[in-house]
């Protein structure tokens, strides 16, 4: 390996300490090759043509402003683009910021959506949002049927708008069926991907123009950096919805862009263990005197089995609800007595994490608006981590003894 320190000027020899001191030099190593992906911390770019910058402004692949585009990140938009079969993909912020840049950039007032009822809290909020505000109209379907979407479809139809694996209730969408019942309708769809990784499915096979990811969940997988990725079937998508999100602003920065790579690297291992623990601790909680219900879709009794024994022939997932028999009392009793396993909200950490949503997130919400969410009073939602199964099972057991 050999540097060359490069000034990046042309700087005079005869140049002061007061301008050395601005102008370090940079090293450009040559004969080898850093392993793992520098983090390009750099904002901005300097050109030696105005040609080459005027033609930056139209390629992604050319850094200017890292508003408009940056190495660090690039490569992870590179990565996750490969990993789910697509085009080319955009990073953002945040999941909803991946969310919001894509419905933004493709509806407008009076364009109409076709959704799956049960979505992710903040998609359903950002999607009444745009309804009450915007004047954009929604329609929910149950996810599971494709005539139920043929006739939910109507003239100014922009988009589809599916989640691979449902939060808590894990049903899995039919995908090959509905986004084909759109495309009759020449309707695109988005596919929130996050629950099952491009590892366990990727929804572009099926059809799907887009996919987003709360990259923050299995994607970079360590509960230390927040994200979002779309990624696109084609590129002319992409350059429309990049378009928009050069407005928007709502870019990675590229140290979460560097840890998010970082993430990625063990995503296949980490899903494997959590798919697996998942469904063995599955199989084992559905067997408890203190659970009235599991649900997980590798479970034979799951409603959507046969679906995800076609869309998720790898593992179904690492989150696994299951409602307890004791109701609400019992759910907070459980999640306040595990001991390896975190009360938390988010998911797809390394680290096992345990939520009681009728006395956290959905605590404002009737019994009646928790069961139309596909809520119970004890449903209680489990996030598999990489910890040693019997571990977790000793502590679930533990707890379930607390819940009775
Ligand atoms: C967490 C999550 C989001 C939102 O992602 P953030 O990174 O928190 O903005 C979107 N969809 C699903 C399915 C999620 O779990």
């Amino acid at each position: 390996m050999s540097a060359d320190f490069l000034p990046d000027t042309r700087l005079p020899e005869s140049s002061r300490p007061e301008t050395l001191a601005v102008h370090a030099p940079q090293p450009e190593i040559r004969g080898s090759r850093p392993l793992g992906v520098p983090i390009h911390q750099g904002h901005v770019f300097a050109f030696e043509s105005a040609d080459t910058l005027a033609a930056a402004f139209e390629s992604p692949d050319a850094f200017l402003y890292s508003r408009m585009g940056n190495p660090t990140v690039r490569a992870l938009e590179t990565a996750v683009a490969r990993l789910e079969g697509g085009a080319d993909a955009l990073s953002y912020a945040s999941g909803m910021g991946a969310i919001n840049g894509v419905l933004l950039a493709l509806l407008s007032t009076g364009g109409h959506v076709v959704a799956q009822r049960c979505l992710y809290g903040g998609t359903y909020a950002l999607l009444t949002d745009l309804a009450a505000r915007w004047g954009v109209e929604v329609t929910y379907v149950s996810g599971t049927d494709a005539d139920e979407v043929r006739a939910a479809i109507r003239p100014e139809t922009r988009l589809l708008y599916l989640e691979t694996i449902a939060n808590p209730t894990t049903r899995v969408s039919d995908l090959p069926a509905l986004i084909a019942a759109a495309h009759e309708a020449g309707v695109p769809s988005c596919v929130d991907n996050t629950f099952a990784s491009p590892l366990l499915c990727r929804p572009i096979e099926y059809g799907a123009d887009v996919v987003v990811h709360s990259a923050t969940k299995y994607l970079a997988g360590h509960a230390d950096v927040l994200g979002g990725i779309a990624v696109f079937k084609d590129r002319e998508l992409h350059r429309t919805v990049r378009h928009h999100a050069v407005e928007q602003g709502a870019i990675t920065d590229p140290f979460a862009a560097w840890l998010t790579l970082r993430g990625l690297q063990t995503l296949p291992l980490r899903i494997e263990r959590q798919s697996a623990s998942a469904a063995e601790l599955a199989a084992r909680l559905a067997a408890h005197p203190a659970v009235a219900e599991v649900r997980h879709p590798s479970l034979a009794g799951h409603p959507d089995h046969a679906v995800a024994a076609r869309l998720l022939p790898r593992g179904g997932g690492g989150v696994v609800s299951l409602d307890l028999a004791g109701g609400r009392e019992a759910g907070k009793a459980f999640v306040e007595a595990v001991r390896l396993a975190s009360l938390s909200v988010s998911l797809g950490d390394v680290k096992t994490l345990v939520m009681h949503p009728a006395s956290t997130s959905h605590r404002q919400l009737d019994e009646q608006a928790l069961a139309a969410a596909g809520i119970g009073p004890g449903t209680v939602r489990l996030s598999v981590g990489i910890e040693h199964v019997e571990d977790l099972w000793t502590d679930l057991e533990q707890a379930l003894a607390k819940a009775l």
